[in-house]
């Protein structure tokens, strides 16, 4: 079976900075592997463990400078890499990025079984590029994915994290999933997949290679725009209720108490 694995480079930081077209700005920042992708390559690789004729290719979408990232998940047992990069993808949105990525995926791997995609990017933290990415390949999709409990080439059964608790679903492959966080130690990478990945050759895709026009990619191919980004100041304050008794009579009380201030 054929998984493509969706990973995306991310800055090494929480002291963000914006342009001023309200977008990251990450020029002289350090970039590492979204935390969340961590995980979905263990996903890929997990399964590729237990099924013989595996085959994962990861994806990124990004600077040229991501071919290094990529070349980190060769190293960890990930067969294949392809950067899909153009200046004219600059600016997109989740949309455009879904559109962009879904018509990578299927000129990589137009016979996929699984795509795989983190839960959420540390930067942008929509989690909307995987499900954006199933409904260009018009596939099922199965989100907040926290183990995957079978996978065989024509299904696969997941434990999904809900509101309420855990479901348990299966879904016909292809279909895609995002995956969150898991409490597996993640693998690191041996001195022979070191040297594998130093070899590889990582081809680049841009916007002519995948089919795309000018209109649908980019700032240009995106519905949406940041119209303003900013720390949001919180001025409100939190205070300790020690009770006694009952939690509920003792909520009662602060809401009376509050309540009858509010109407002075
Ligand atoms: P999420 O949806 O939270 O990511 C979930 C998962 O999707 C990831 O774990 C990963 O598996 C996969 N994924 C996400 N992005 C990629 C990728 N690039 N390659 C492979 N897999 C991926 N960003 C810029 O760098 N420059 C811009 O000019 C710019 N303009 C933007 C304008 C708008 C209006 C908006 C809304 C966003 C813009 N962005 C820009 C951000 C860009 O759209 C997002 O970085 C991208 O779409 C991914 O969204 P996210 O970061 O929320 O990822």
């Amino acid at each position: 079976m054929k998984i493509a694995l969706c990973i995306k480079q991310v800055p090494d930081t929480t002291d963000i900075k914006w342009t001023e077209h309200n977008t990251i700005n990450r020029e002289g920042v350090e970039s590492i592997i979204n935390p969340y992708d961590v995980y979905a390559i263990e996903a890929a690789l997990k399964i590729k463990n237990s099924n013989q004729n595996t085959e994962i290719t990861a994806l990124t979408m990004g600077p040229a400078q991501a071919e290094s990232m990529l070349r980190k998940t060769i190293a960890l047992g990930v067969d294949k890499a392809v950067l899909i990069s153009d200046k004219k993808f600059a600016g997109a949105d989740t949309y455009a990025t879904g559109k962009t990525l879904s018509r990578a995926v299927q000129s990589v791997l137009p016979d996929f079984s699984l795509v795989i995609c983190g839960q959420f990017a540390i930067d942008g933290d929509t989690a909307q590029t995987g499900p954006s990415i199933a409904n260009h390949l018009n596939i099922p999709q199965i989100t907040f994915v926290q183990e995957i409990v079978e996978c065989t080439t024509d299904y696969i059964i997941v434990k999904r994290q809900a509101d309420d608790g855990i479901e348990t679903i299966k879904a016909k492959l292809p279909a895609l999933i995002c995956v969150l966080q898991s409490s597996e130690e993640p693998s690191r990478a041996t001195i022979n997949g070191c040297k594998h990945a130093q070899k590889s050759e990582i081809p680049m895709l841009s916007m002519e290679n995948l089919g795309l026009l000018p209109e649908e990619t980019g700032i240009k191919g995106s519905p949406t725009y940041v119209s303003k980004a900013f720390r949001p100041i919180i001025t409100r304050t939190n205070e300790k209720i020690f009770y006694s008794g009952s939690s509920a009579a003792a909520l009662k009380d602060k809401i009376t108490e509050f309540m009858a201030g509010a109407n002075e």
